[in-house]
C-alpha cells in the first residue's frame, strides 16, 4: 500500500475528501477512546449515499467488522471493511448535532457537533446538510439491553487502533473527530485519516530496466 494523503483532525473537527474506487481509507484513533463519524456519497451522483438500513439488512447484524460490505441506499457496495482492530462500531445513531445536545443533554448555547462539522466540510462538494444520513460511527460503543434500551459506553479503541476500508466506487467522504462528551468517555481527542493506494510502494531500484 502507498500513502497518498494524510489528514490530522483536531478534536471536535471534521473534513471531507474525494476517494477513487479501489483506494483505501484508514480511520485511526491515535490516543484511544475517540469516535469518528463517517458518511459517503457517490461522486457522480450525490443522491446515492452510505445507508445504515441497507447495510444492516444485508449484513444481518448491527455489529459490522472485517469482511462486511457497506451498501448505498441503492444497494450498491460502497465500502468493504478490510481490517478492524477494534470490532465495535455503531451504525444506528445519527451524528451528534445541535439538536442532539439540546434534546438529550439540555445544552444551552452553541456546542460543536459532528453534524455541523460534516455540513461545513461537505458544502464545497455541493452536499446540503439535509442530505447527511445516519453516520457510520467508527469506534462508537453502543450497548443494547435485552428490551432494546441503548446505552453509550466508552469506545473500546486503544491508541493506534484503526478501521481500514476499501472504496468500491468513487466517492466524496465526510469524516469527523466526534464532539459528544458521552461518546468519547468525557474527553475530546484527534482522529487521523489516511488515504492509501492499494498499489505497492514503487521501489526506485525495481523500476530499472533489466538489460
Ligand atoms: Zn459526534
Amino acid at each position: 500500500m502507498t500513502l497518498l494523503t494524510q489528514m490530522h483532525l483536531e478534536p471536535q473537527t471534521g473534513a471531507a475528501l474525494s476517494i477513487a474506487s479501489g483506494q483505501l481509507l484508514r480511520i485511526i484513533d491515535p490516543l484511544g477512546e475517540q469516535v469518528s463519524d463517517l458518511v459517503s456519497f457517490a461522486r457522480d451522483d450525490t443522491s446515492e449515499w452510505l445507508s445504515s438500513g441497507r447495510t444492516i439488512d444485508y449484513a444481518n447484524t448491527i455489529y459490522l467488522t472485517t469482511g462486511h460490505t457497506l451498501y448505498s441506499n441503492r444497494s450498491r457496495p460502497m465500502w468493504t471493511i478490510i481490517r478492524d482492530t477494534v470490532g465495535r462500531h455503531d451504525f444506528l445513531l445519527t451524528p451528534c448535532s445541535p439538536d442532539t445536545f439540546r434534546i438529550l443533554y439540555g445544552t444551552t448555547g452553541h456546542h460543536p457537533s459532528c453534524f455541523e462539522n460534516l455540513a461545513a466540510a461537505l458544502a464545497p462538494f455541493g452536499i446540503a446538510p439535509n442530505a447527511i444520513p445516519t453516520t457510520l460511527n467508527v469506534f462508537m460503543n453502543v450497548e443494547i439491553a435485552p428490551l432494546g434500551e441503548l446505552s453509550i459506553r466508552a469506545p473500546r479503541s486503544r491508541a493506534g487502533d484503526y478501521l481500514l476500508l476499501r472504496a468500491e466506487m468513487d466517492m466524496i467522504v465526510g469524516v469527523t473527530a466526534c464532539s459528544a462528551e458521552l461518546s468519547n468517555n468525557g474527553s475530546f481527542k484527534p482522529i487521523d485519516v489516511e488515504l492509501l493506494s492499494s498499489e505497492p510502494q514503487r521501489d526506485a531500484g525495481a523500476t530499472r530496466a533489466s538489460v
